[in-house]
């Protein structure tokens, strides 16, 4: 039936002819709960009109528009201001599909139904939404429709009512950004990853899948944030979360969850030699300079790693054990990873034991200097000694100072520590022969002490050593806050005529920039950058030619440290490094020995050591398993290296017996032995151990706790 537009009010002429399947009268009427029925009174026919009518003013205030389709969800009727709202004419509009009118076709963020399939249900829906591309826009729509039926009961289509919803939901999808989302970064806040680790560590539970966890820290933003103002901070966050999703990429999912602290929680990531290479590119990507405002300037980040199930499997213990990774990688002197282990709970306790004792090592005379010759390349002969110093503990025995220096530095003992060194050194360095110089490490902390210049002119003014035989050595994190007092400081020291040396080359960013901007004499190329260069692939070597040939041109000495084999020293010799220090020549000893080797005269060292450099092996003693046939025997570890163990304590197996070894928390090594006398037994590992992160070695996968369960083992955690 058609509707007789003369019959209608002025106000409702805006509503079009229409040609409904069905009397849009009569449905009206329905939904009013009259009959519009032709035999029926003029009452009626009123009721329908004036419902007409408000469907006229309604369509005219433009809250919306009313819609009808067929039994195909064909459009039959839509209101005019559909056309503004699509941005299409009404024809082309009508007798398409409805669900056309969405570029999604499902129904927004519970996505369970398509709108064609919810069209074909033939119910009742409310206030579903849709999105539409309007002009490239995004536009939301929501719909609600009521199913329509004839006499017998047949669909016939639907009507309905859309409503523009686009303000409304850009206002909730900020809300709803705002809550899970970090709103400097963009990337995922506490709360939302905090959810995600429940949701993901509650489904692997039961999937018995892994998962790590990473925090990462951030060194020195503080610095930052104060010398360089909040914006720039900010700035520089930005930054450190833009390489850190380049890193992570599909891999996981990132999060700030505090001012400068990162999480990354990673699905099925338990491959520790997979997620060291991940801690290491996270490492060295953020130390990378960034330019802020105009200013360089660099940080440091430091990388805690824990693996749920092995280290946690709630999200509270997985955090915990995470947690207590980063601050033994900090502890261990920043710019590192740690993987958590059973251990790093006694190194906790064990470092606050440490920091007490330490205040009052000096005053008790346990530290003292030990030197290690550095000799000339062209005719081993000794040129110079690097002071080094060493802890004495009374209970605890020598305490290497990659732990103890870490711990002064952060207490500032180390001023107190360091001004000593110097002055002791100067003074044992006044008994050797003519032009030997000693070299002293200076801590960054010593550096960025404002007292530095004097502490040396004093000890040189005390001893009377020429300055020129008095070395520096200061590390690139020096250059980590490029500040006019880094300047000051160089300046001064060099005008007191006492020379610098660029210690630990390789182990930073390693910019060649430094050499240009400050007066170093000389660079010490670390041994961690030497080992290996002479291995095939390994370019190393082409860049320590290069920094050779740089430093030649700028007039300065070049040592290579750490040189330990014959075949390294081959190497290095060839690419014409000026001095060389390792324990090839000599370690580290005490003054007296010095002093006797000087009563012979002049100190030319032969070079003493293996052939070739070895993979990284380590003196240990540790209590772990072995596991072969059916037996499970407690022995003992002498010996670790990434290829293989010497094992004590055990009734030797034959050559090329095949057996486990238990490392302890899940850590099972497949290994054959190769060697085999009285009470020592060489195994080689069938897959190589990585490194830890904290100067130890660990299987890249451990066995499960829950398969470990199974098997009768005790289970870790
Ligand atoms: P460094 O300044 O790079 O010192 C060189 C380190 O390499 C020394 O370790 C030395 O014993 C070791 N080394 C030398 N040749 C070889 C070799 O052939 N193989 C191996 N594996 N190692 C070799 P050390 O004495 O344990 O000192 C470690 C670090 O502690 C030093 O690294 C330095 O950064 C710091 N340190 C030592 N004494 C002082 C000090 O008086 N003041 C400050 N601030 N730091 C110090
Ligand atoms: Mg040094
Ligand atoms: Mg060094």
């Amino acid at each position: 039936m058609k509707i007789d537009h003369s019959q209608l009010d002025p106000a409702v002429s805006s509503v079009r002819e229409l040609n409904a399947p069905d009397s849009l009268l009569k449905r009206i009427g329905q939904k009013i709960g009259r009959s519009t029925d032709t035999k029926h009174t003029g009452g009626s026919k009123m009721a329908a009109r004036d419902a007409l009518r408000m469907i006229g003013s309604l369509e005219d205030s433009d809250l919306g528009f009313f819609w009808i389709t067929d039994e195909h969800g064909n459009l039959t009727y839509i209101s005019k201001s559909a056309e503004d709202a699509f941005g299409r004419p009404l024809d082309e509009i009508e007798g398409s599909s409805l669900s056309n009118l969405f570029s999604s076709q499902t129904s927004g963020e519970n996505q369970q139904h398509s709108l064609p399939f919810i069209l074909t249900k033939q119910r009742k829906f409310i206030e579903l939404p849709f999105k539409a591309e309007i002009d490239k826009d995004d536009v939301w729509w929501e719909l609600s429709g009521i199913p329509q039926f004839d006499e017998n009961d047949a669909f016939v289509g639907f009507f309905g009512i859309g409503e523009d919803i686009s303000e409304q939901r850009s206002a909730e999808d900020e809300e709803n950004r705002l809550i899970h989302f970090d709103s400097l970064t963009g990337l995922s806040n506490r709360a939302s990853m905090s959810k995600t680790l429940e949701s993901t560590l509650a489904s692997f539970r039961q999937q018995k899948r892994a998962c790590a966890l990473m925090q990462v820290d951030l060194d020195r933003f503080k610095l930052i944030n104060d010398t360089l103002g909040h914006p720039a901070g900010d700035t520089l966050l930005k930054h450190v979360s833009e390489r850190l999703m380049r890193i992570v990429s599909g891999n996981g999912e990132v999060a700030r969850i505090g001012g400068d602290e990162f999480q990354i929680l990673l699905p099925d990531w338990d491959d520790r030699g997979n997620l060291s290479d991940m801690a290491n590119a996270i490492i060295s990507s953020i130390s990378q300079p960034y330019t802020v405002e105009g200013s360089r300037c660099v940080i440091g980040a430091s990388v805690g790693i824990a693996i749920s199930p092995f280290d946690g499997r709630t999200p509270d213990d997985l955090i915990r054990s995470a947690d207590m990774s980063l601050y033994a990688a900090k502890g261990a002197g920043r710019g590192r990873f740690s993987f958590f282990s059973e251990k790093l709970l006694e190194t906790v306790n064990e470092r606050k034991v440490l920091e007490d004792d330490l205040r009052d090592a000096l005053k008790k005379g346990e530290v003292i200097l030990n030197y290690q010759p550095l000799v000339k390349s062209e005719n081993d002969k000794v040129s110079c000694f690097e002071a080094l110093m060493r802890w004495k503990h009374s209970e605890r025995g020598f305490i290497s100072p990659e732990i103890f220096i870490p711990i002064a530095e952060e207490t500032k003992l180390v001023l107190e520590l360091g001004a000593w060194a110097i002055q002791q050194a100067c003074e044992d360095a006044t008994k050797w022969p003519g032009k030997v110089r000693v070299a002293v490490n200076v801590s960054p902390i010593q550096f960025a002490d404002s007292r530095l210049p004097q502490v040396v002119s004093k000890a040189l003014k005390d001893t009377g050593l020429d300055p020129d035989r008095l070395e520096l050595e200061i590390t690139e994190s020096v250059f980590l806050e490029e500040t006019s007092e880094t300047e000051d400081m160089f300046a001064a020291l060099k005008k007191l005529g006492v020379r610098l040396a660029l210690d630990d080359f390789g182990t930073g960013y390693s910019s060649l920039s430094y050499l240009q901007n400050a007066p170093f004499d000389k660079i010490k190329i670390d041994q961690s950058f030497v080992r290996g260069s002479s291995e095939p692939g390994s370019r190393n070597g082409a860049i320590i030619a290069a920094i050779v040939a740089l430093a030649d041109a700028l007039d300065m000495d070049t040592t290579a440290e750490g040189i330990e084999a014959h075949d390294e020293l081959e190497w290095i010799k060839s690419l014409n490094v000026s001095q060389i220090q390792g324990y090839i020549y000599s370690k580290p000893i005490p003054h007296e020995d010095v002093l006797n080797q000087f009563k012979k005269g002049e100190w030319a060292i032969e070079p003493v050591g293996p052939a070739l450099q070895r993979a990284d092996r380590m003196s240990i003693f540790r209590k772990v398993r072995l596991i072969f046939g059916d037996n499970c025997e407690p022995c003992v570890v002498r010996n670790l290296s990434k290829t293989g163990a010497l094992i004590e304590g055990l009734m030797c197996l034959p050559k090329g017996t095949k057996l486990v070894v238990d490392l302890g928390d899940g850590q099972l090594a497949v290994a054959t032995v190769r060697r085999s006398d009285d009470n020592q037994m060489g195994v080689e590992f069938e897959q190589r151990l990585i490194s830890d992160g904290f100067g130890g070695l660990c299987t890249r996968r451990r066995v499960s706790p829950y398969l470990m369960a199974a098997a009768g083992l005790p289970m870790a955690n």
